[in-house]
Order: structure tokens, then C-alpha cells, then sequence
């Protein structure tokens, strides 16, 4: 498994593994081993503020520890990086009601709706009952996509008609997961961020008639974002936590992206749970996020 995380993570980790080798290859700490990190750290999208943060910490421990050489500043860059994505790196508990209710947020195109697949099967694999609602009434062919996805793994899918409110959608659904008693909801919604204010009275709107036929929920509001669009997605973490109180988030694409390095500034600007990082475009290429495999498959 850990060997085809590196793959998938291949092109963030080729960055990294290049600075990393060029500051072995140097006997002593110079000023070209700290411009390599930064380097690294910026070119695979760790962001200025993040890396500042890192590069004050390295230069402080090299220069009052009088290091000379080369290990011990990895060792330090690493444990640092490990540091970081240890805070954000809480799983998702869904034992905790029953529907457990997942609404999933996020940009058009940014994976929602083939997230919710492979989480669907994740569940199903776990023995867990699941169905789905289509609540992206409003991207065309986004019906047909996640029904695809229910015929793939034997999910449900409860839809209603192209352009009907999503919230209706999403209250059908929860209630025939009560009356048939299935462990988890997963709705999917819509993401057209041209239009951010009635998207975002929507998406109030579907957690206000959720809260009607379930008080606790929903349990999460999962944020679904691109790996792959870098430091713009910090702008939507944003932005959907002011609306929506994003309770977990989901990182996809980070198998075709060289910018893997964003998960290091959404978890040290947002103290936002990462659940799942999303690794390509088949049913099982999503993992449960874990702060040391994924460290460790980028740092060597
Ligand atoms: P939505 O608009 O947010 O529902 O996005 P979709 O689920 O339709 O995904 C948009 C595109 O991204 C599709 O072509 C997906 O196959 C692709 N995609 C989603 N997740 C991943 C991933 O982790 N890796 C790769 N390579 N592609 C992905």
C-alpha cells in the first residue's frame, strides 16, 4: 500500500526528493542548503506563510544547536512536517448516529461526486448500509454520474428531477433512510461558485430542513477541494467555513498534482480535520488520511 501511495504521490514527491538530495550531496549546512528547503517547500506549494513559519524554526534550531550537518536538519524538516499534518489528521467517527448524515460541499469540478462514490464503497466495504442523495440538481449530467456510481457499488440513490431544490432532495432521502434504517447519508450538492450568495443560502437551507427531520445533524460537512488548484483553494476553505462550519475536508487530485505541499498550509491556517485524500479517479483511490504515510511518501 505505502509503495503505491509514493507513486500516486509521485509528482510532489519528485520536488521534494530533488531539494532533499541536493542538500545530501553537500558536506555542511550552508546558506544553499536553507534556499534548496525553501525551494522545495515553496515550488510544491507549502505556501509563503507556512514556509516562513518552517524556515524561521530551521534556522533557529541549526544556528542556537550549532548544527553542522546534514541530517539532523532533515531529520528536524520532517519531524516539523509531521508536526503539522498530526493536528488535522482526526478520522471520522461515524458510529456516533445513526443515519449518520454527510452533506458534501465544495467547487464544481473539485471531485464531490466521485468522492461520495468511493466513500460509498469505503462504507459498504466496512459492512455498513448506505444511500445517497443527488443534490446537485444543477450540474448537468451530475444525476446521472453519482446514480452511476450507486449502480457501481449497490448504493441508493434517491433523485429527484434536473433543477429541483436540492434541499427536497436531501429531506426525501434522509427519511428513507429512517424508515429503512441505513447506517449513512451521503449528499451530494451543487458548486457553482459564480454565484456564491444563493449557493450559499442553499446550502444553509439543507442543513435548516435537515436539522427538521434530525436535530444532531448533519454530522459532517465535508469539504471536498481540488489538490491540484494549489493556493486557491485556501480561498474556498474560507469561504465555505464563513457560510457552513466545515467539520472535515477531503483532498483530491493529488495524484496528477506537483502541489501535495498544500496540505502542509490548510492544516497549519485552518485547524479543520483532514478525513480523506483523494488519489485518483477509481473507487478505490481514496485513503483515510494519515500524517505519517503521507509525510513519509514525499520525504524519501
Ligand atoms: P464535482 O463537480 O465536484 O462533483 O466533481 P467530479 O466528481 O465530477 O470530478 C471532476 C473530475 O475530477 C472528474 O473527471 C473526476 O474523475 C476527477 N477526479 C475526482 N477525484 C479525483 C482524484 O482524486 N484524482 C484524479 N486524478 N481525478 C479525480
Amino acid at each position: 500500500f505505502f509503495n503505491k501511495l509514493k507513486v500516486q504521490l509521485s509528482k510532489t514527491r519528485k520536488i521534494i526528493n530533488f531539494g532533499i538530495n541536493y542538500i545530501f550531496s553537500k558536506k555542511k549546512i550552508d546558506h544553499s542548503v536553507f534556499e534548496t528547503i525553501e525551494e522545495l517547500l515553496l515550488t510544491s506549494d507549502v505556501g509563503i506563510h507556512t514556509t516562513t513559519k518552517i524556515m524561521q524554526y530551521l534556522t533557529k534550531e541549526v544556528y542556537c544547536n550549532n548544527i553542522q550537518e546534514i541530517n539532523p536538519i532533515y531529520l528536524m524538516l520532517k519531524k516539523k512536517m509531521y508536526k503539522f499534518l498530526k493536528t488535522v489528521e482526526i478520522p471520522l467517527q461515524i458510529n456516533t448516529y445513526n443515519p449518520f448524515i454527510i452533506l458534501v460541499v465544495g467547487v464544481n469540478g473539485a471531485g464531490k461526486t466521485t468522492t461520495i462514490g468511493k466513500l460509498a464503497m469505503k462504507y459498504k466495504e466496512e459492512g455498513k448500509s448506505v444511500m445517497l442523495a443527488a443534490g446537485d440538481t444543477f450540474r448537468a449530467g451530475a444525476i446521472e454520474q453519482l446514480c452511476l456510481w450507486g449502480k457501481d457499488t449497490k448504493v441508493p440513490v434517491v433523485t429527484q428531477h434536473f433543477g429541483a431544490d436540492p434541499a427536497s432532495v436531501i429531506f426525501d432521502t434522509i427519511q428513507s433512510a429512517q424508515s429503512k434504517k441505513i447506517d449513512i447519508v451521503i449528499a451530494d450538492t451543487s458548486g457553482r461558485l459564480q454565484n456564491k450568495e444563493p449557493l450559499m443560502n442553499e446550502l444553509k437551507k439543507i442543513v435548516k430542513v435537515t436539522k427538521k427531520l434530525n436535530a444532531t445533524g448533519p454530522h459532517e460537512i465535508m469539504l471536498v477541494i481540488d489538490g491540484s488548484s494549489g493556493q486557491n483553494v485556501i480561498r474556498q476553505i474560507k469561504l465555505f467555513n464563513k457560510f457552513l462550519k466545515i467539520t472535515g475536508i477531503v483532498i483530491t487530485k493529488l495524484d496528477g498534482t506537483a502541489k501535495g505541499g498544500i496540505l502542509f498550509a490548510i492544516a497549519d491556517m485552518f485547524s479543520i480535520p483532514i478525513r480523506y485524500i483523494g488519489v485518483g479517479e477509481k473507487k478505490h483511490d481514496l485513503y483515510n488520511f494519515s500524517s505519517t504515510e503521507f509525510v513519509d511518501a514525499l520525504f524519501l
